[in-house]
């Protein structure tokens, strides 16, 4: 067999791409991950590391919540600490206006049949979060969310990978995916052709590139996401804190220092070499920490001592696309993940693996399906359901 022949290829080594890889490989395929640049080194090394369910789209609550207890288990599946904690998430109101917004929202999940979300008024929050600015008027909050640490899920996946005979190519960019033959792809690189009867197009904030140029467009935004971290202050908050209606994510580690994002936006740089970079920017970093001190007053005089900017794919509709190729018999998307990567991650590999087994599991993936903007449903030319059941044999 040619070395660059295997059951499954997957574009991309982002977290996404390595638990597919993983999950595949357990599952008994032969994987290689073709990676453009290395592993990681985009979203998912960018990561604040959140694990929320907390505000989710309705859509995405299900897929949300069915992480969960993956995260809980991942240092025992992957042999490795990945720094998970359980922890509250919390959605502060700062106003009345803020306050009615949450309470329609916890009405509208629980009428969809979800207990997870729950409001807490004013007291409570307090008793919750001491140094809360005194403006704030209660919060929607989850208690079993949490948050992990996202270098150290990109090491143990990646070493898991290794352990289970997963063939990287870093450095490896794949400039096109065709058909083959009657039952294989083959993926093109700058360095050779692979072939595979499944690949998955997990190329992060590139996924809708090698998707739309088999003509399935995706409206996806490519943009710089930043993050700030101030020196170490004393302990003040346990529950990784938002607000409704501003910009932020806020959580202290265990070492004092506080973590700050929740979407600002820095400017991606397209460099010479034709790579990507995300670079903070002055204006967002001051913004971002104005919406963390409006919270958290004592914060006004805190250090800060970092930065940076990662590039993530946001879709139109805010969802990933997950599913299969309307145009390409097994090739399965999943991109896209809208700055909601992170929390669903362990979830995704092991549901792309089914699909690729010709198993749809519990979850409903059609809100995520790649033809979902287009309204001819003209991408749909092999016949899409939501797993490649029919589409493809299994090799
Ligand atoms: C600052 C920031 C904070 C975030 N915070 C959170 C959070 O708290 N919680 C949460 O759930 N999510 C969060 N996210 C989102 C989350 O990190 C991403 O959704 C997730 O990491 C996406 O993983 P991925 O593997 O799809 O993408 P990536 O990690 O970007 O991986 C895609 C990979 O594909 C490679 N690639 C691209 N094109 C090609 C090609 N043609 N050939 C080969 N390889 C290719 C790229 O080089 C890249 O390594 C955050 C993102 C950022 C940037």
């Amino acid at each position: 067999m040619s070395a660059n022949r295997f059951d499954l290829i997957v574009i991309g080594g982002g977290l996404i791409g390595l638990t597919v890889a993983t999950a595949a490989a357990s599952r008994g395929m032969r994987v290689c991950i073709l990676e453009a640049e290395t592993c990681g080194r985009h979203a998912s090394s960018a990561s604040a590391g959140g694990v929320r369910s907390l505000n989710r789209h309705p859509a995405e609550i299900p897929l949300a919540r069915a992480a969960l207890p993956l995260w809980r288990g991942l240092a025992d599946t992957l042999g490795a600490e990945c720094g998970f904690k359980a922890s509250a998430q919390v959605r502060v109101a700062e106003d009345n206006e803020a306050m009615h917004a949450l309470e329609r929202r916890a009405e509208t999940t629980n009428a969809l049949g979800y207990d997870h979300e729950q409001m807490i008024g004013p007291d409570a929050l307090r008793d919750r979060i001491p140094s809360i600015a005194d403006h704030c008027q209660g919060a929607l909050v989850v208690e079993d969310d949490g948050f992990a640490d996202p270098l150290a899920c990109l090491r143990a996946y990646r070493r898991h990978a290794a352990t289970l005979g997963v063939t990287l190519h870093e450095g490896t960019p794949v400039q096109s995916i065709e058909s083959h033959s009657a039952d294989g792809l083959i993926v093109e690189t700058t360095t050779g052709s692979f072939f595979a009867p499944y690949c998955v197009n997990a190329a992060g904030a590139w996924g809708a590139g090698l998707a739309a140029a088999l003509g399935e467009p995706v409206p996806l935004d490519r943009v710089a996401l930043q993050m700030i971290v101030t020196a170490p202050v004393a302990p003040f908050v346990t529950p990784v804190v938002g607000t409704e209606g501003r910009k932020l994510s806020l959580k202290q580690t265990a070492a004092g220092a506080v973590v700050i994002g929740g979407g600002f936006r820095g400017t991606v740089i397209s460099g010479a070499d034709g790579k990507d970079r995300g670079r903070p920017g002055a204006r967002t970093i001051a913004e971002n920490l104005a919406n963390a001190v409006r919270l958290f007053p004592h914060l006004a005089g805190a250090r800060l001592v970092r930065s940076w900017a990662g590039i993530e794919g946001i879709v139109a509709d805010g969802l990933p696309v997950i599913g299969p190729s309307g145009r390409l018999p097994g090739l399965v998307h999943a991109f896209g993940f809208s700055a909601h990567g992170f929390a669903l991650s362990p979830l995704i590999g092991p549901l792309v693996a089914d699909l690729l087994e010709g198993r749809s599991g519990n979850l409903s993936l059609s809100a995520f399906a790649v033809d979902r903007f287009d309204p001819l449903g003209n991408t749909s030319a092999c016949g899409q359901d939501e797993t490649l059941q029919g589409a493809v044999h299994h090799a």
